[in-house]
This record gives structure tokens, C-alpha cells and sequence, in this order.
């Protein structure tokens, strides 16, 4: 039998929400160029991370104190090379960066707000597999942090998010990441009773509207919830590309409730358009439009193992990136990427995709 793949909220949520979307991202693996506010929120999770380590007390004090960074050496300079990498380095980005970061040190960092800790874990890591009876799932993830207070037996599960909106519809609802998380906490600390979950929501007032705390999720909600991932697994496990095109998200209905699904999912190629024009920013530029990133064709570079697997991929222009161990049987291969199906109308018969 094979080993299960690792679930996740965002693999789960991306095979519920288009097909396609799942088999681009983790069988073909098209490279998807890291928009801003992803590489932004990337950032503040690494300045995260590090200040939670008790050694850096001192750089998260300075940071405080002097209300920036920025202001802050290792931090500026630390900052300063991943922002650049990451291409937002530019005033604006480096603002939000700052703000962002600031906000989430800010909101009782260490926890102490509820009471004596007995440990605060920054990026807890997990990778449980469940194998009893009919349950079978594998959970991996991260927890970005993580507050154990043993004399009210409570761990609090916090996670950062950097999005511009606050959660809405079924995301607040019936939250997958809050319910995996729930999981996975009580399989790795079993011993606290109770759980709850918070999403920090940086760009907001975490001190009211930004903070979201989940309701507690009971015992028989999980039981439920080890059920559902069981048949996940199984779904995700034999994923074809006969599944890949059987839920386009572009052949959806549009969400009532606010959510980003459906057909928003699939963006448009363009700019922006407002009262009928094109939307400008502060420079005067267009703005452009939100994409897909597997809707148009690409070619790119895939880097494959003896089998035939690929291992991972890059675009041309990051051919140098990747070298292909020779002796272990890797190759190194040029793959046109065709586009998403249900817009490449060449493809609408789908068979004919596959020849
Ligand atoms: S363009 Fe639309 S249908 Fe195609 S992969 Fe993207 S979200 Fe799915």
C-alpha cells in the first residue's frame, strides 16, 4: 500500500474548491509566482518565529520599545534581505510589513495574558498518522504558536493571518484549518482538555475586530471530523486526472456569502476595472487583475526522479536554481504547461487533453 499523502487545510480546501486547481498545484506542480501580500505575510511569520525563541528576547524588546523593526539591527537587516528577495521591498510593502509585524508582537506574544504558561512553543510542527480500524489519515502542518497552561488544562492555538479580509461565510462557520488544528493538538497533547483556536488578523485591530476566537469543538465533532478526513484520504490518495477535471471552479455558481469561490477563483486577464475603467494606484499605473495562476499556458522546468516523479519545479527563468543529480537518475525536463481546460477551449473535450 502506498503512504498516505499529508493533508492539510490549504490541500484539502484547494481539491474542494477546483479540481483542476489541487492537480496543478501538487501532481503537474506549475510554479506559482508568490503574490505580495503572501511574501509579506511570509515575512512577518519568519520575525514571528524567531522573536518566539526565549534567545531573542532582547531583539523582540528593542522592537518594542522603539515601536519599529526597522529600528532594530538584526532585524532591519534580516527584513531587508527577504523582502528584497521576495521582490517587496519597496516603501509601501516594507510599511505593512512593519505594521503587521508590530501588531502581532504587540497582542500578548508570550501568552502571559491568561496566566502562568507552563509553554509557549512558536511554529509547533506536526505529522501524525492515524491507522485505527477505519480511520486513516496522515495531518501535517504548523501551528504558529502555541500557549499550553496546564492548571486550566487549555492550549491555545494562534494563527497568523496577513489577508485583507477577515473571515466570512463558511470559513467562519465551519472552519477546516481551526478543526485540524483542534486535531491535532489533542493527538499531540492529550493530556489538555480543552483547546481553543484564534486567528490573529494583522491588518486589523487585533483588539477587537482582528482577533477571531473559534468556539471550543467538542469531542463528537472530531470523532465526525476523523471520519471525513478518513474518506479524504482515500479521495486524495487515488486522485487521477480524471478527477482533475471533474469540479472546474470556473463551472461553479458564485458564493452568496461573501467567500472567495467559484468563479472568483479563476480572476480574469487585465486590469481592474471601476465605473467602467481601468482602476489606478497612487503612481497613476493600472492595477492588474487578480489571476489564476493555472489558467494561462506556461512552460516551465520540472525536475524528476528516477520513476518519473516529479520532484519539484521552476520557471525558465530559475533553470540555474536546480541541479539534477545525475547518478541518482534525475532529469532535468522543459514541460509546456497547456492551461487550465475549462478556459483553454481547445481542451473543452477533455479525453483529448490527456491524448
Ligand atoms: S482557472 Fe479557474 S477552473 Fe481553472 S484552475 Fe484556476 S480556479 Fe480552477
Amino acid at each position: 500500500m502506498k503512504d498516505p499523502i499529508p493533508l492539510s487545510a490549504s490541500k484539502i480546501k484547494k481539491a474542494q474548491s477546483c479540481s483542476w486547481s489541487y492537480w496543478a498545484t501538487y501532481h503537474l506542480k506549475v510554479p506559482d509566482k508568490s503574490n505580495d501580500g503572501a511574501s509579506r505575510g511570509w515575512v512577518c511569520h519568519l520575525i514571528f518565529e524567531l522573536l518566539g525563541n526565549p534567545r531573542h528576547r532582547k531583539l523582540y524588546d528593542e522592537a518594542i520599545l522603539k515601536d519599529s523593526i526597522f529600528k532594530c539591527e538584526p532585524l532591519r537587516r534580516l527584513v531587508g534581505y527577504h523582502a528584497r528577495r521576495l521582490n517587496v521591498n519597496d516603501k509601501e510593502n516594507l510599511e505593512l510589513i512593519n505594521n503587521m509585524t508590530l501588531a502581532g508582537l504587540h497582542f500578548d506574544f508570550f501568552g502571559a495574558r491568561r496566566g502562568k504558561l507552563e509553554e509557549g512553543i512558536s511554529e509547533q510542527s506536526f505529522d501524525i498518522t492515524v491507522d485505527e480500524g477505519e480511520k486513516l489519515y496522515r495531518l501535517r502542518g504548523f501551528i504558529d504558536k502555541l500557549f499550553l497552561y496546564k492548571d486550566k488544562s487549555l492550549a491555545v492555538i494562534r494563527d497568523f493571518k496577513s489577508s485583507k479580509s477577515i473571515f466570512k461565510g463558511k470559513d467562519l462557520s465551519d472552519n477546516l484549518q481551526d478543526l485540524l488544528y483542534t486535531l491535532a493538538v489533542r493527538k499531540l497533547f492529550p493530556h489538555f482538555k480543552k483547546r481553543q483556536v484564534e486567528f490573529l488578523f494583522l491588518k486589523f485591530d487585533l483588539n477587537s475586530t482582528g482577533t477571531v476566537k473559534m468556539p471550543e469543538v467538542s469531542e463528537e465533532e472530531l470523532e465526525g471530523l476523523e471520519e471525513h478526513l478518513s474518506q479524504i484520504q482515500r479521495f486524495l490518495d487515488d486522485f487521477d486526472e480524471y478527477d482533475a477535471v471533474s469540479n472546474f471552479a470556473g463551472a461553479q455558481k458564485y458564493p452568496s456569502d461573501g467567500s472567495f469561490g467559484g468563479p472568483l477563483m479563476c480572476g480574469k486577464d487585465g486590469y481592474k476595472i471601476f465605473k467602467g475603467k481601468p482602476l489606478r494606484d497612487k503612481e497613476g499605473n493600472k492595477v492588474v487583475a487578480y489571476i489564476c495562476p493555472y489558467r494561462k499556458p506556461l512552460d516551465y522546468y520540472t525536475l524528476k526522479d528516477r520513476k518519473g516523479k516529479i520532484i519539484r519545479s521552476v520557471f525558465l527563468e530559475d533553470k540555474n536554481k536546480i541541479t539534477p543529480n545525475i547518478e541518482a537518475g534525475e532529469t532535468l525536463k522543459l514541460t509546456k504547461y497547456e492551461g487550465c481546460p475549462y478556459w483553454n477551449k481547445s481542451h473543452s473535450n477533455i479525453d483529448s487533453f490527456f491524448d
